[in-house]
């Protein structure tokens, strides 16, 4: 991408988040699935992607099925809520009255075993239905009135005269531009998404003061980690993944990818490891040669995994793991990143990775490529 068409992308980006006319909070969550799909996603050979909007309703899930959850200041913050203030219910998300993809999703929620999206996607039918109203809330809105600026429609993320089998294509480039600021987009969101829901009256006074708003938006349990730890050690035979020697004690779950980077827990992206190792690799990407071995191990051996997440109704999905892997390694190789090799060993990471993945070179350099126009 040349300087001028990414300061083109990122100035018409944040003209949406500023300007943009939206009494609920859903042009974030529309922004943000846009942004992963184009992660996650191969595009076109024209550099656009044709995106179905069941897919996009399946992020808006994602993201706000968190989101739904009764609001409670957490543990050690001030409280803001009076006693006899209850029950809890979950944040606006609305200036006019509540979200209606948050109370599909409370509906959904009440009904899932365990409160679990997880649980919740087994039950084939079920989720179908919460998928498609929020599917229909998309269409009906959102997706008409993201790239609405007063005065004038902006469509330079995709068209809505090219329309059609429940479809929109992003225009050539914008997968491109959305994979190469793919950080900062997330950032611009979270921060809009977190003061948009703090400025909603109805949420005044139940927030208060508290500071921790984004954790509860936007954090992950780690108590939800403990059954992932436990497949992936067995996996790896009780081995580090990293330094291969046995690992006493309850050992370490990473996420290979890390959450920092991109986040999402997803079954393959996951590894065993002991607690020094996980900390010393922090941020880092793993050096090529831990890739070449999560490859064979997670993703060539990826069978054995994916029959234990499902057992344990765990949410993967080996090619996304995959193309999100392929993702953050590009992005850092163009950023001149480090990689960890061990201890504080690190390397440049160059572009050796690409064999590691077992890529052939020239798709890639194709599509990153890609001009916004
Ligand atoms: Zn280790």
């Amino acid at each position: 991408m040349s300087a001028e068409s990414s300061l083109r992308f990122l100035r018409q980006l944040q003209r949406l988040l500023d300007e943009g006319l939206f009494t609920s909070t859903y042009k974030y969550a529309l922004l943000q699935a846009l942004a992963d799909l184009s992660v996650e996603q191969e595009p076109g050979a024209d550099g656009g992607l044709w995106l179905a909007v069941p897919e996009i309703a399946e992020k808006f899930v994602e993201y706000y099925w968190r989101q739904a959850l009764p609001f409670s200041p957490p543990a050690g913050a001030a409280s803001a809520v009076t006693p006899d203030r209850s029950p809890l219910k979950p944040l606006l998300q609305n200036t006019d009255g509540q979200a209606a993809v948050i109370t599909h999703i409370v509906a959904a929620r009440s009904r899932a075993p365990g409160g679990s999206l997880a649980a919740l996607r087994q039950d084939t039918s079920a989720w179908l239905a919460l998928r498609n109203k929020v599917a229909s809330v998309i269409r009906g809105m959102p997706l008409w009135k993201l790239q609405t600026v007063p005065g004038e429609a902006t469509e330079f993320l995709y068209r809505k005269a090219e329309f059609r089998d429940d479809r929109i294509r992003l225009l050539p480039g914008v997968p491109a531009a959305f994979r190469n600021f793919h950080g900062l987009v997330t950032n611009l969101v979270r921060g809009a998404w977190v003061a948009r829901v703090q400025r909603i009256p109805g949420n005044r006074e139940v927030l208060g003061e508290t500071a921790s708003l984004e954790g509860f938006l936007f954090g992950t349990d780690r108590a939800t980690l403990a059954p992932w730890r436990e497949i992936l050690r067995d996996h790896q035979s009780g081995r580090c993944f990293y330094c291969r020697s046995r690992v006493g004690g309850a050992g370490d779950l990473d996420h290979f990818i890390a959450w920092s980077r991109y986040p999402v827990d997803l079954g393959h992206n996951f590894v065993f490891s002991h607690p020094a190792c996980n900390l010393a690799k922090r941020e880092h990407l793993a050096h090529p040669e831990h890739l070449r071995r999560w490859r064979e191990s997670n993703l060539e051996g990826g069978d054995a995994l994916a029959a234990a997440f499902d057992a344990a109704r765990l949410p993967h999905d080996r090619e996304r793991s995959r193309r999100i892997t392929v993702w953050a390694y590009g992005q850092a190789e163009l950023a001149g990143a480090h990689a960890w090799v061990e201890g504080r060993r690190v390397e440049a990471l160059g572009s050796g990775w690409r064999s590691a993945l077992g890529m052939e070179q020239v798709r890639m350099a194709a599509e990153e490529g890609a001009e916004y126009r």
